[in-house]
């Protein structure tokens, strides 16, 4: 394959068309040097595409629950209980849940996701659902962050309230982290054949990560039929063993989001990006997230909002780039 401007012109012209990119295409984007012509046309493309797909900017707000060490020991998580960070162990009540989900909610929220630890029960997700639905007005889109599943539990997720499940084939699944690969893709599965819709990221995107490994997961969460997809840059929370490797940088992330929005195509209805940035947004992110709690990227519990997005700030950053911000 020939990867030139007529090469570009033509995988833009046919993303935008609807056609569906494959993963040679996917990775030769991602190949393409920052800060080049040919890097700002796709930037440009995947916005156009982002703004006949989403339209509007949202903001997907997510609340972790439990506060605890995790034996799964994934390398890049602070909750790895081996690597010491996360000792003590607590969870929000549900009244502490409904009342963030509240103030979510009523700040213009389009998704609340409930995120808790792999081995957190269901029995009390579902609980949250209920108690959520029957407290908020107009009650965003409820989405569970949990850990592996069966149809079964995936249906009673569905019926206790949640119509998305965020689930994902992490980069090196089963190497850096401690799930069996297996495993996590009977989950994918499951939600795929179950009621809910499936949110999946690339992630977490850490500096050693090829070109192809990323694109491989974007091509996977487009064929499970993910109708949000997205990237998740890998924070370095010190302590942890990937901490060494650093982030990657805002153009990067920006670019991965860029390939996705046109990989999603007609599929993937939202692009969310985390951390979030100008660039990012620029180049066909369509969702922020402002989160709270328990966050696997950190080391303290966060009581208000993570690293100070707030609600407030992610509108800005969307309504520079959209028409119109839902909840705005
Ligand atoms: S990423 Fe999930 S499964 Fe892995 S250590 Fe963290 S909480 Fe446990």
């Amino acid at each position: 394959m020939q990867v030139d401007g007529r090469w570009l012109k033509h995988t833009l012209d046919f993303a935008l068309s609807g056609g569906r990119l494959n993963l040679e295409d996917a990775t030769a984007l991602l190949e393409i040097p920052l800060g080049t012509e040919e890097s700002r046309a796709i930037a440009d493309a995947a916005h156009a595409l982002a703004l006949r797909q989403s339209r509007q900017g949202r903001i997907w707000t997510a609340i972790g629950v439990d506060y605890c060490p995790c034996p799964q020991n994934c390398s890049f998580c602070s909750f790895g209980s081996d690597w010491g960070i996360v000792q003590d162990s607590h969870e929000w009540t549900e009244e502490q849940v409904v009342d963030a989900a509240a103030r979510f909610a009523a700040e213009g929220a389009s998704w609340i996701t409930i995120r808790t630890t792999q081995h957190y029960p269901l029995e009390r997700v579902c609980s949250l659902a209920r108690a959520m639905r029957e407290r908020i007005p107009n009650c965003p889109t409820l989405v569970a962050n949990v850990g592996e599943m069966s149809l079964e539990q995936a249906e009673m997720l569905y019926d206790a309230g949640y119509s998305v499940a965020y689930h994902v084939f992490r980069l090196r699944e089963g190497t850096d982290t401690g799930i069996d690969a297996e495993e996590r893709l009977r989950s994918l599965e499951n939600i795929r054949r179950s009621r809910l819709g499936l949110a999946f990221l690339a992630e977490p995107i850490g500096p050693e990560h090829t070109a192809a490994e990323i694109a491989r997961e974007m091509v996977r969460a487009r064929d499970l039929g993910a109708v949000i997809m997205g990237a998740m840059a890998r924070v370095p929370v010190p302590g942890t063993p990937k901490a060494h490797l650093g982030q990657i940088p805002e153009e990067k992330l920006a670019r991965i989001i860029a390939v996705s929005r046109l990989i999603g195509g007609e599929v993937a209805q939202e692009i969310c990006v985390h951390p979030p940035s100008d660039a990012a947004v620029a180049a066909g992110a369509s969702a922020v997230v402002v989160e709270t709690g328990a966050v696997p990227r950190d080391s303290e519990e966060i009581r208000k909002e993570w690293r100070g997005l707030t609600m407030a700030q992610a509108k800005q950053l969307l309504g520079r780039h959209y028409p119109s911000v839902a909840g705005a």
